[in-house]
């Protein structure tokens, strides 16, 4: 049998797959050696991709409430209750809550029929619990959201500074290709991170700064570059501040970072999942700017996403925040997306963002709600409130793969829509390449691609002319045109040369790069950026940190399925150091209850060095059915960045006690 090219399912690195179908709904998987993100390469989790593709637990059918239905009743009735809505509480009152699991053409349709057709901006993804932080320090050093990076720079630099990313667990290829560079130059890896994570035991320095540090320690860094005349700065009011470090350490990376000109700041959930994470961005992006360590090989900050087309979405504008294809919501953009889709019912203003968007559902104020491809009830920070305001929005739709999630459970309409190795399109991965997911199955029951069932509503809604597409290629035609107005905005995303491939060049299609590194930041500006004050609660008094595990993905629906990847870790661990277990009574293996001002949940003690006194961390994976009181998104602060929106994981005021 033919070996089919796709991409893998989970990350941002974007792995290329080479798939090959050995029976029904059984598949064997490699890396794809011709695939420029990977060579060949693949983690644990997209080398077993192929354990998860059994149909247990599909959703495989409409369901209204607990009845089969068929599609044309189930989508009657969503366009049904869509437009009442409209009609009763205005445009505002509907939203969409969408996913970096969607392709970019699946995408392409949420976004145009919401802001372009309904005309509300309110369409908001789980992208925005991933990378919305990074997207707003791109835009305000840049003007777009560019990553001025490519993995191949990973492989040119001597020295990579890891910041808030446990490489080696979430994004392994990448890891792999820092490693394979450190054994061929000598490239020396520093790793800022709270934790001793697997990533920082092999670096060859850890700076253990502590939670939300990250942007006192690069203005930091920068001032002291600036003195040794090897940055172009102008001083302001926060630069010249306290690294937060040992001086010893401070010294190790100044002397580091001066002598290694080709220097790559991987940046990840660490440095975004934070109310300051904007400000951490722009404090990475500063150095590399003031020091001349971008636009050329081997230099740049390069944000990680997490997830497999989280920059696709980012592309087309399914971000509340921007309109479409990075154009924002000015009287020129908005005339000239308004005269590409034909139509003059535009959203005129941004959206609201997800924490934003959860609490005008509980407040009554959005009143339809679509979800695609994501679990907010477990996901989102204070995820017992979103929860909580799931159960009573007055229409929920779920379009999902799997039939009992925790949000698919509240639905009124559940769509099953085609999961990895049955929808056909694209995906943008970390370093902005485009690359094919492809079909390796049938699709199972009457599963169908979220673009088409998108389109279905629309054509329901009156709009069937600008939703006419009979295939993916269709879709990503249209998005690939549009983006020649993101040109003549002054942007750099630029697909235009790919808007008349045809259906035969669009299944062919070969991974492709959009802009080019090395041209992308010459008109970037410093934006001066000052620490966060760090706040004190004694009720709290430890900081709760969270994150992944490595052989597990967002709530557990696929890679739980995986018996050997299920081996690695079979329980959520609250993970704490020693000395605090000790004046808390806790002893290894013991359980521990986590409470935190949103709520609270048991977890079985791990003791670990590691951790910094003060700092607790659990991983995000598990769910209430899972582990029964184990969910951490629960305990986290819903506060946000006040630039981006995203929330911040990564430092909740918390307690523990012995259960
Ligand atoms: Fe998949 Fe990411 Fe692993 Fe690559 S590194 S195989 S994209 S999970």
């Amino acid at each position: 049998m033919s070996e089919i090219r796709t991409t893998c399912a989970y990350c941002g690195v974007g792995c290329g797959i080479r798939a090959e179908v050995t029976g029904p709904r059984m598949v064997t998987i490699r890396g794809d050696a011709a695939h420029p993100a990977n060579f060949g390469r693949l983690c644990s989790k997209g080398t077993h991709l192929g354990e998860t593709v059994g149909l247990e637990g599909r959703l495989l059918h409409p369901m209204i409430g607990e009845k089969r239905a068929d599609w044309g009743s189930a989508l009657d009735l969503v366009a049904e209750r869509m437009r009442a809505t409209i009609e009763r509480h205005g445009p505002d009152s509907v939203a969409f809550y969408v996913s970096g699991q969607l392709l970019t053409e699946d995408y392409y349709a949420a976004n145009k029929l919401l802001k372009g057709f309904v005309g509300t901006a309110n369409i908001d993804t789980n992208s925005r619990l991933c990378m919305a932080s990074a997207v707003a320090a791109h835009n305000r050093s840049f003007g777009e959201d560019l990553v001025p990076c490519s993995y191949t720079d990973l492989e040119e630099a001597d020295l990579v500074l890891l910041v808030g990313s446990n490489t080696a667990w979430c994004h392994p290829v990448i890891w792999q290709r820092i490693e394979a560079a450190r054994e061929a130059r000598g490239t020396r890896i520093v790793v800022i991170d709270p934790r001793r994570t697997e990533t920082a035991e092999q670096a060859d320095l850890h700076i253990a700064i502590a939670p939300d540090g990250d942007t006192a320690l690069f203005n930091a860094l920068l001032h002291a570059l600036a003195e040794r005349g090897l940055a172009q700065v102008e001083a302001w009011d926060g630069l010249a501040c306290d690294p937060g470090i040992p001086a010893a350490h401070f010294a190790a990376l100044v002397d580091l970072v001066a002598a290694s000109p080709r220097m790559v700041t991987l940046f990840s959930m660490g440095a975004n999942q934070s109310t300051g994470g904007t400000d951490k961005g722009n404090a990475i992006i500063n150095l590399h700017l003031a020091t001349g360590r971008i636009g050329q090989p081997g230099a740049g900050p390069f944000s990680m996403t997490g997830q497999p087309n989280a920059m696709g979405g980012r592309e087309v504008g399914g971000l509340a925040n921007t309109l479409a294809c990075h154009l924002g919501f000015s009287q020129d953009e908005r005339e000239d997306v308004a005269a590409f889709w034909k139509t003059n019912r535009l959203c005129t203003a941004p959206g609201l963002k997800a924490v934003d968007l959860f609490r005008a559902i509980d407040a009554g104020k959005v009143r339809f709600l679509w979800v695609m491809a994501t679990n907010p009830a477990v996901s989102m920070p204070d995820a017992g409130f979103v929860r909580a305001a799931l159960a009573k929005v007055e229409t929920l739709i779920v379009s999902e793969v799997i039939a009992d999630t925790d949000t698919a459970r509240l639905a009124h309409i559940r769509l099953p829509a085609l999961g990895w190795g049955e929808k056909d399109g694209t995906v943008t991965n970390s370093e902005r390449r485009v690359s094919r997911q492809r079909a390796l199955f049938a699709p199972p029951g009457e599963a169908r691609a979220d673009w088409a069932i998108i389109a279905d509503v629309a054509r329901r809604l009156g709009h069937g002319a600008a939703f006419d597409w009979n295939c993916s290629a269709e879709v990503f035609r249209e998005y690939a045109a549009m983006t020649a107005l993101a040109a003549r905005h002054g942007k750099r995303l630029d697909l235009s040369a790919h808007a008349t491939l045809s259906d035969q060049q669009y299944d062919a299609l070969e991974p492709f790069q959009w802009g080019s590194a090395q041209a992308l930041p010459t008109d970037a500006k410093i934006v001066p950026v000052r620490p966060a004050q760090a706040r004190f609660d004694p009720a709290f008094p430890l900081r709760l940190n969270t994150g992944r595990y490595r052989d597990q993905w967002h709530t557990m629906t696929r890679t739980g399925l995986s018996p050997r990847l299920s081996q690695h870790r079979r329980e959520p661990l609250l993970e704490v150091h020693p000395e605090d277990a000790t004046v808390t009574g806790l002893a290894e293996g013991a359980l521990a209850r986590v409470v935190t001002p949103q709520g609270s949940a048991v977890f079985r003690v791990a003791l670990d060095p590691g951790q910094r006194r003060g700092e607790i961390f659990v991983p995000m994976h598990w769910t209430d059915a899972m582990a029964g009181e184990g969910r951490s998104n629960r305990l986290v602060a819903p506060e946000v960045d006040p630039v981006s929106g995203q929330p911040g994981f990564k430092n909740s005021a918390a307690r523990i006690e012995p259960v």
